[in-house]
């Protein structure tokens, strides 16, 4: 089946709404597709007890505050249940369980393949998260069987481990919350680099206090136009690395009587080896070691260093018409998060609406 859309938005969590928000503002034609059942179903698959690192003051969508207390940390359901109702009030072209197998060009035009669906497009835009593929390294495959291993993209709670030890690699935010939840049932071990920590305590009254200038520097500091904000870019995308720990902090780490060890970079008899040369008798490993973006369905030169792809502030200069929402740094520090997407979804709307109206043979 053929159809055309002006432009088809891929990806339909808070990228992929923010511009469709934008795009509807303009009076674009647009669609948005999305592989899940449901908006927000990317948030609802994360573990159960995720709450957000920032305060629902920074929160909130381009046309829609986050309805909860001003210092309240959103649960991971309130963020999927904010996004659907996003959706709804701005009534925005959603059409989920969708999942495009490819994007291609044909000429001018763009071909979005899902399922028996072909659709041409004047622009795309890719808002599909970067979170795809779990990195695990390959000497994983040498952990004895009966230890049980997970990604933190799989795990829910601790109800999914077996009785005994459990060793927690990668020790970034997600590393963090994690190891302190399954602590509270099994001895833990969290293994990685220190990524260091955010100044002060979430939700402590000096924190209240700085968060509106830890803010500005994350979103008007620290962006690519910037020599500052472009050295802090390099040091967390080449290699990719986490941020410092927000609301997990090291003392309550200690105090939870976690045993914090360094890198995992090994095996010996199918245990965990450490850099320091120890194994680990444990039952359980839990990966935090990050995600690989995976582009492999887009059928066009665009992929460039660490599998991001090339692009500047979100367009795609070889491929015009083609566009990218909520990669990190794409403009800022913020360009990732929730409260920084819209300021980048509005950039790559007004350049899409300047596009079409440029082109109104195309968009016929
Ligand atoms: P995603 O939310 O990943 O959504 C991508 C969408 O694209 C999905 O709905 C998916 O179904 C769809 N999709 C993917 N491929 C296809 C395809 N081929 N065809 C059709 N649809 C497709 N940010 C904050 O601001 N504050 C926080 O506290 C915070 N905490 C975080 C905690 C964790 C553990 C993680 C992982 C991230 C956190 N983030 C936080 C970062 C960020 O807000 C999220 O990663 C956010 O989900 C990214 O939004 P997105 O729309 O770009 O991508």
């Amino acid at each position: 089946m053929d159809e055309h859309v002006d432009t088809v938005v891929i990806g339909g969590s808070q990228s992929g709404l923010s511009v469709g928000y934008h795009l509807a503002q303009r009076g674009c034609r647009f669609v948005i597709l999305d592989a899940h059942d449901r908006v927000g179903d990317a948030w609802r698959r994360r573990w159960d007890s995720l709450r957000l690192f920032t305060t629902a003051r920074y929160d909130g969508l381009p046309g829609m505050p986050f309805p909860a207390p001003t210092h309240a940390y959103p649960t991971k359901g309130e963020v999927a249940d904010y996004l659907l109702a996003y959706a709804q009030r701005f009534d925005l072209p959603v059409e989920t369980g969708v999942t495009v197998h490819r994007l291609a060009r044909d000429g001018r035009r763009f071909v979005v393949a899902a399922g028996d669906r072909a659709i041409t497009a004047d622009n795309v835009v890719v808002a599909t998260g970067t979170y795809h593929t779990p990195r695990v390294p390959a000497f994983a495959d040498g952990l004895d069987p009966t230890i049980r291993q997970l990604h933190s993209k799989a795990y829910r709670n601790p109800s999914q481990l077996q009785a005994g030890d459990v060793l927690v690699v990668g020790a970034g935010n997600s590393g963090a919350e994690i190891a302190l939840e399954v602590s509270e049932h099994h001895r833990t071990w969290l293994s990685g680099r220190d990524p260091g920590q955010e100044p002060t305590r979430a939700g402590s009254l000096p924190d209240r206090l700085l968060h509106p200038v830890m803010w500005f520097v994350a979103s008007r500091v620290l962006t690519i136009d910037s020599p500052i904000g472009r050295r802090v870019r390099d040091h967390f995308l080449d290699p990719p690395r986490g941020i410092p720990l927000g609301r997990a902090r090291r003392s309550d780490i200690r105090a939870a009587g976690i045993d914090r060890v360094p890198r995992t970079t090994g095996v010996r008899d199918g245990r965990p080896r450490l850099e320091d040369g120890r194994s680990l008798e444990v039952s359980n490993v839990i990966w935090c070691t990050g995600f690989e973006m995976d582009l492999s369905w887009i059928d066009l030169p665009v992929i460039g260093d660490h599998g991001f792809p090339r692009q500047e502030y979100g367009l795609v200069p070889s491929q015009p018409g083609l566009y990218f929402m909520g990669l990190p740094f794409q403009r800022s520090l913020s360009s990732a998060l929730l409260g920084g997407v819209g300021r980048d979804a509005g950039f790559i709307a007004d350049h899409i609406a300047a596009r079409t109206a440029g082109m109104p043979a195309m968009s016929a």
